[in-house]
């Protein structure tokens, strides 16, 4: 088992907690959207993965 885990903020916990990436799209770049789910509360969000670098993007 390939476990990941990325520090996010969670609006719940009104924190930066841990979260577990529950689902990846297959096409795994920054610009698809992830699902996590915080360890802490159990909350799931969706967020885009971290950008490399800052670029303008709408
Ligand atoms: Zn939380």
């Amino acid at each position: 088992m390939d476990q990941e885990f990325e520090y996010r903020w969670c609006k719940f916990c009104m924190t930066k907690t841990k979260h577990e990436i529950i689902f990846v799209p297959k096409m795994a770049t920054y610009k698809r959207k992830r699902q996590y789910k915080c360890t802490i509360c159990g909350s799931k969000i969706w967020l885009q993965g971290r950008r490399p670098s800052a670029e303008s993007v709408y």
